[in-house]
């Protein structure tokens, strides 16, 4: 499994469609400090179903919606699709190719695709959420977060290994049912 291309369409500084295209190993983003480089980042988060705005390192979700510039008026919506290989079947569906969207109107509606497919915001989490990628894994290091981990204390710490480890979701699995 790798992504295999990401189009943005009116998310943060990218007004117009843009699409990447990246290949199997390791894909270097470069350019000048406010560039776009993080957005390209918060992208990625936000189509595998990020819904923190703090996190996308907005105050309100809208501020992903591309706000204009001096030569460009405000867009009223914001639209990522990322297409993920799937000939290893990593992800559990019958498709070799999988293709998530997620577009966002100023009025705060949102639209949720896989495949095309209209579904929920759940349904892309469920889908991403065995396959090591997908919002709370700690698939994306922010700057910052390397200080985080050296600074947790063990309880923290032993968080972060046990989600690498893929226990974490069966804890709270068995703490959940403990609960009942
Ligand atoms: P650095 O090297 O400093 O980390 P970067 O390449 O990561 O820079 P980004 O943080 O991705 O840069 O991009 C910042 C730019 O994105 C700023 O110019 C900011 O104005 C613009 N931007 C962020 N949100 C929006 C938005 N909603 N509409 C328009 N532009 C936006
Ligand atoms: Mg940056």
């Amino acid at each position: 499994m790798y992504l295999k291309t990401l189009t943005l369409r009116g998310f943060k500084s990218f007004a117009s469609a843009t699409a990447l295209r990246f290949e199997p190993g390791i894909t270097c983003v470069v350019g000048p400090n406010g560039s776009g480089k993080s957005n390209v980042v918060d992208a990625l988060a936000w189509v595998m179903g990020e819904h923190s705005a703090k996190s996308l390192r907005g105050g309100k979700m809208e501020d992903v919606i591309f706000a204009g510039t001096s030569s460009r008026p405000p867009l009223g919506r914001a639209e990522v699709t990322l297409t993920i290989d799937n000939t290893d079947g990593a992800l559990p569906i019958d498709y070799t190719e999988v293709t998530i969207s997620r577009l966002m109107f100023r009025s705060g509606q949102s639209e949720y695709a896989i495949n095309g497919d209209t579904c929920r915001l759940l349904d892309i989490q469920e889908l991403l959420s065995d396959s090591g990628i997908g919002r709370e894994m700690h698939v994306i290091v922010g700057q910052g977060q390397l200080d985080q981990v050296l600074h947790a204390g063990p309880e923290e710490r032993r968080a972060f290994i046990e989600e690498a480890a893929g226990v974490l979701k069966h804890r709270k699995r068995k703490e959940k049912a403990l609960r009942k």
